[in-house]
């Protein structure tokens, strides 16, 4: 099993449900006391979110590329940048060290062609909506978006930032969500991508009636077909 690195922290609630699926994903496909060789830097959010605001990615950057360093020199074989929105500095953080780096839009991209769809709505960061990092690489990968405009894309901004990423998992939230969700759906998409780490602690397969792509769970799922190999290998029973 190769030690995948997991630069999280952005916020450390998605980060523990990365922590949480990595390994539930290995137990399922190793059994018994199998479980997830990880190393893990989780980073202050609040050094990092004034950066975003401020679009000081350059220094962002850095800072995520000097924690990739730090986690090959700590054995990781492969890297998980465990944020939609910091995939703004993708090239950076790729860029400082040997072993790869799972893009999380590749892997949401790969995810919707496997359901036979081309059109799907994003919920995600004012960052990942408004810039062209994460839409424009899921175009490269065949796949087109649909985004919430004006007072909606300034809700779920304000739902990830002041809440989920906080701790705070609103009923009322997750509703509010599921009608923006559902605005994209009436508009022509196929499919709703879930392009933040947080939304899936809230929003759900159940809540619409078009599949639904958690970027959280298909990246690890995604880490660990690499991890691992992707064909599962049996459980042996004693
Ligand atoms: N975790 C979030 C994402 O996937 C938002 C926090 C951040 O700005 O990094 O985009």
């Amino acid at each position: 099993m190769q030690r995948i690195g997991v630069i999280g922290g952005m916020s450390w609630e998605s980060t523990a449900e990365y922590l949480r699926l990595l390994n539930q994903g290995v137990r399922e496909r190793l059994g018994g006391l199998h479980s997830a060789r990880l190393v893990v830097a989780t980073v202050d959010f609040a050094a990092v979110e004034p950066l975003q605001v401020a679009g000081r990615w350059g220094e962002a950057g850095d800072l995520l590329a000097a924690e990739a360093r730090g986690l090959q020199a700590a054995g990781a074989d492969l890297l998980l940048l465990a944020t939609n929105t910091m995939h703004r500095v993708f090239e950076r953080v790729a860029g400082a060290v040997s072993v790869p780096v799972l893009h999380l839009a590749d892997v949401t991209a790969a995810a919707v062609r496997e359901q036979g769809l081309s059109r799907v709505g994003l919920l995600a960061t004012r960052y990942t909506v408004e810039q062209d990092f994460y839409r424009g690489r899921l175009a490269e990968g065949g796949v087109a978006t649909l985004v919430p405009h004006g007072a909606d894309r300034e809700e779920v901004q304000r739902i990830i930032f002041e809440e989920l990423c906080v701790g705070r998992v609103e009923e009322a939230s997750r509703r509010r969500l599921a009608r923006i969700a559902g605005d994209l759906v009436a508009a022509g998409a196929e499919g709703v991508v879930l392009g933040c780490t947080e939304l899936e602690l809230s929003l759900g397969a159940g809540d619409l009636a078009v599949p639904v792509f958690p970027t959280t769970t298909l990246h690890c799922r995604a880490a660990l077909d690499v991890a691992l190999g992707p064909v599962p290998v049996p459980v042996p029973v004693h």
